[in-house]
């Protein structure tokens, strides 16, 4: 792991840059474990709409972050849909769930409002572009665990 330091000017500060990795587990909730579990089941994508202002949330949530109304409908969005945004991560990291290089991507599901933030796979770096069309790739069945993961990737389409 690279490290470095640095003085601040004019103060008798040093910051030191370092990276921590912390292993933690946290509940995914009912609406997080509904959605999960219906990837790990079913093999479908679930989001929730809001009834005040007909926002679709994927990942699906329980509180609209606008309204702050209770999300209680259930809707299924495409497995397709556009890149709004993405990174690549060239540099081994322990937390990557794959071998590096890593494409991180904001997909925008076609039914869906938000950004869902996975990776994208099966690309060559140079045909990346915002805009893009992809489609999830999900594993097989016997392999899915109920993690967000059971979907593989998005590839392009
Ligand atoms: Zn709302």
């Amino acid at each position: 792991m690279q490290t470095t330091s640095e003085k601040i000017e004019g103060m008798d500060v040093w910051l030191y840059h370092g990276q921590i990795y912390i292993p933690n587990t946290f509940s995914a909730g009912a609406t997080g474990s509904r959605f999960l579990t219906t990837i790990r089941d079913k093999a479908k994508i679930t989001g929730t709409r809001c009834k005040e202002c007909n926002r679709v949330y994927v990942p699906a949530r329980s509180v609209c972050k606008d309204c702050f109304a209770q999300l209680k409908e259930w809707v299924e969005v495409s497995d397709k849909g556009t890149v709004l945004s993405y990174t690549i991560d060239s540099e081994p990291k322990p937390i990557h769930p794959t071998d590096a290089p890593v494409i991180y991507g904001i997909i925008q599901l076609d039914g869906a409002d938000t950004g869902f933030v996975h990776m994208i796979g099966g690309a060559d770096p140079e045909q990346l572009r915002i805009g893009m069309r992809v489609q999830a790739v999900f594993k097989p069945k016997e392999e899915r665990i109920g993690s967000v993961l059971d979907i593989k990737h998005f590839k392009p389409l």
